[in-house]
């Protein structure tokens, strides 16, 4: 087993955020941890305090930042947006937030990350209305580790009721945003109290100093030690003669693996077991760990594609269409519920669209506005999402990088956001259930990987819907002889005979609405079937409804489902539709784009297409 590599620094870093209103007092903390750290190179106080002194101008502990800024501008030491400050425990970097918007896209996006906040509020001002947003904003980015330092206690004389008073009132705001600050800090940054050093002038206080606090913050474990995640990137085939193995290549995003774990693929629900891992440097390697890319290969071979995302069967990722999510808006254009946008997740690209706006944050203002209609540049909104097809995320409290997401609004990034929580969705059951049934499936000498390899094709079920009278009838028929002629292995199954069949005695009450479900159901499962025998089938809904494709999606899982939607206006089709066709003029010549469209999706290759 190779070794994880050391860090490059031994000792621990952390990202730390310093956030209050303006002039309670951040610049000046910052100064003072800096100074009384020792963190700052030999004699820049004494040179600040001298040209203080020079200048006639009473010293201030924020200019020892400035002066930082200036000498970073000649190109001198360190990078002021990055202050360091360190104590026995570990290194902090300052992650400063200039102008929210930078510091908000950083966090979205991931190029910058605050572990931990110092919220601050001025003793003599008390709790702000900006200091409910910040408290509020850290909430919305996730940052759940935060203290709260009650500053310049020297302008209220060292009161203790002045401090439990502020302290009463904030903790209650922000219980009401489910943050739970560790502790309340009351300091002077000007006077140096409890910054880094504990003074007499607070008796009654028995708590930590900041930096004491500040050590007590929680570093998450280290990458490689977290469940396992790898999207999957690609997967490639051995090109040798006889040789059918395939390579799923991705970049292990989190946790580790090895020759002989069990995987699973979500959310196609396929598992299987590591037989080798290839390529790109990992050499004779029989395992691997975060951050590498790597390529392995399988027992058995299934079918996984890229958006697929491996984990160990014991930590699965979550699984919905609908996700809470926070999402901090770049784009120009409003983000508005009814447009379609794509969401990308690790590998996964996937349409989404808002289905409820729960809260509207605009950064730049930082003014909450409740009732907005619409997201709005620069805003950060709490949002419920919904995907066309279910995907594989986590919260990003679990995992960063897939409780992490982007939206790509006509090609260009216009928003990024973060994973709070699952929603549950009506398939949500269902998905449970079909996962168990293909844990427990009961299979034969011959897979279906089997059967796919020699037939050349995948299996699969396209669906058909649309009003009456549109053609789809036709057109599917007209389909399965195609591909049977193709030498496709295809059935046209249609809702009606399974009623005719499975069903026959539900007959006088198959147009109640309590037995629909389980005539859905029972359709679900014998399409199953028929798509576990490595068959395309085909199929027309009339017996079933729009609202329903995504239980019959879940129930021939982990197979495909493909749906031709048949209607005048291409804005009525459903979210979950792949093809919608205006009419069917040429009977033909829509086979063909369904030929092509199921080529595309890879379920056979090029012979078939014409
Ligand atoms: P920022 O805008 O939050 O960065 O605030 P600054 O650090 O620039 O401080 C604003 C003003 O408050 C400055 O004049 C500081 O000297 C003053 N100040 C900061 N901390 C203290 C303190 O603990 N006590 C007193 N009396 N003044 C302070």
């Amino acid at each position: 087993m190779s070794a994880v590599p050391q860090a490059v620094y031994e000792r621990e870093q952390m990202n730390i955020v310093i956030v209050g209103h303006v002039d309670h007092g951040k610049s000046t903390l910052v100064g003072r941890l800096l100074a009384d750290t020792d963190s700052l190179f030999e004699g820049h106080e004494a040179k600040v305090r001298a040209i203080c002194e020079r200048q006639g101008k009473d010293f201030e502990y924020a200019f020892l930042l400035d002066a930082l800024a200036e000498e970073q501008e000649q190109g001198i030491t360190i990078d002021a947006a990055r202050c360091f400050f360190k104590t026995d425990k570990r290194d902090y970097i300052i992650i400063d937030a200039p102008g929210h918007i930078e510091f908000l896209k950083n966090m979205v996006t991931g190029a910058a990350r605050a572990e931990a906040a110092v919220l601050l509020i001025d003793a003599h001002e008390g709790v702000q209305e900006n200091s409910r947003r910040h408290g509020y904003l850290l909430s919305m980015l996730g940052v759940d580790q935060v203290i709260v330092a009650v500053n310049k206690m020297d302008l209220v004389d060292y009161d203790q009721a002045t401090f439990e008073r502020i302290e009463a009132e904030y903790r209650a705001f922000l219980s009401e945003i489910g943050v739970t600050p560790q502790c309340f800090v009351p300091i002077s940054a000007r006077e140096g109290d409890f910054v880094a050093n504990s003074t007499n002038r607070m008796p009654w206080y028995e708590g930590p100093t900041t930096l004491e606090a500040v050590d007590r913050f929680e570093k998450e474990p280290p990458k490689e030690n977290q469940v396992l995640r790898m999207p999957v990137q690609d997967v490639y085939r051995f090109n040798a003669r006889g040789d059918d193995r395939r390579i799923v290549a991705g970049r292990i995003e989190a946790g580790r693996l090895k020759v002989g774990d069990q995987v699973v693929f979500t959310p196609s629900n396929k598992t299987s077991t590591i037989a080798s891992l290839e390529g790109f440097n990992t050499g004779e390697n029989t395992s691997a760990y975060a951050g590498q890319s790597v390529g392995v290969t399988l027992t058995e071979q299934i079918y996984v594609r890229r958006g697929d995302l491996m984990s160990h069967l014991t930590d699965l990722p979550q699984v919905s269409t609908l996700l809470r999510a926070n999402v901090f808006w770049l784009g120009r254009e409003a983000m508005s519920p009814g447009k379609r946008y794509k969401l990308k997740l690790g590998t996964t690209a996937v349409e989404a669209v808002i289905e409820e706006i729960v809260h509207v944050l605009d950064a730049s203002e930082l003014n909450t506005d409740a009732v907005k209609q619409e997201v709005n540049r620069h805003d950060v909104a709490e949002l419920i999402i919904r995907t066309r097809n279910p995907i594989a995320f986590d919260r990003t409290q679990d995992v960063q990088h897939t409780g992490r997401f982007v939206i790509v609004d006509n090609y260009d990034i216009a928003g990024g956001g973060i994973v709070r929580e699952l929603v549950e969705d009506d398939s949500m059951a269902l998905r449970a259930e079909t996962r168990r049934r293909e844990f427990q499936w009961i299979k034969g000498l011959v897979t279906l990987a089997d059967r796919e390899a020699k037939r050349a094709h995948r299996g699969g079920l396209v669906l058909f819907s649309g009003d009456a009278g549109t053609g789809k009838a036709l057109l599917a028929r007209h389909l399965e002889k195609r591909l049977f002629d193709q030498n496709i292995a295809t059935y046209l199954l249609d809702g009606t005979n399974v009623l005719l069949g499975v069903d026959h005695d539900e007959l006088a009450v198959a147009e109640q609405e309590e037995t629909r479900e389980k005539l859905i159901r029972h359709y679900g499962e014998v399409a199953h079937l028929f798509v576990d025998a490595g068959m395309i089938v085909v199929s027309t809904t009339n017996t079933i409804g729009l609202a329903d494709h995504q239980t019959i999606a879940t129930l021939i899982a982990p197979a495909e489902m493909i749906s031709i939607h048949i209607c005048p206006h291409h804005s009525q089709a459903p979210l979950n539709t792949d093809l919608v066709l205006a009419e069917i003029d040429d009977v033909e010549g829509a086979v063909d784009q369904l030929m092509a469209l199921l080529h595309e999706r890879e379920f056979f290759g090029t012979d078939n297409v014409s």
